[in-house]
């Protein structure tokens, strides 16, 4: 299963910056509902893992991050823009994971 990226926080650590969280392997259980075997960030917060279901939650998410690590690492111009195109239609964005790895800024 693809893994999916969109820009969300932990829910019991609310005072957090906005990052980019991964869910690995995500398989759709259900509306805004995933099983998915790690949960992380791209500047390597694990949230949880072992295979776990998630529920989305419509957190007013920003675009993108305020960690300033994620807002540096992995995203390029291209795929950011695809981000904030499909994010005028929806708040939880599925993406795709690309292979580029970041580069540094
Ligand atoms: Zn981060």
């Amino acid at each position: 299963m693809p893994d999916m990226r969109f820009v969300g926080k932990a829910l019991d650590d609310f005072g957090d910056d906005w990052h980019w969280v991964i869910l690995h392997d995500a398989e759709p259980r259900g509306e805004r509902r995933y099983f998915t075997r790690l949960v992380d960030t791209i500047c390597g917060i694990r949230l949880d893992e072992g295979g776990v279901t998630v529920t989305l939650v419509d957190t007013g998410a920003p675009h993108e991050p305020n960690c300033p690590q994620c807002q540096q690492a992995g995203v390029g111009p291209g795929l950011r823009a695809q981000i904030e195109q499909v994010l005028e239609e929806a708040d939880l964005v599925p993406v795709r994971r690309t292979t580029s790895t970041p580069r540094e800024v």
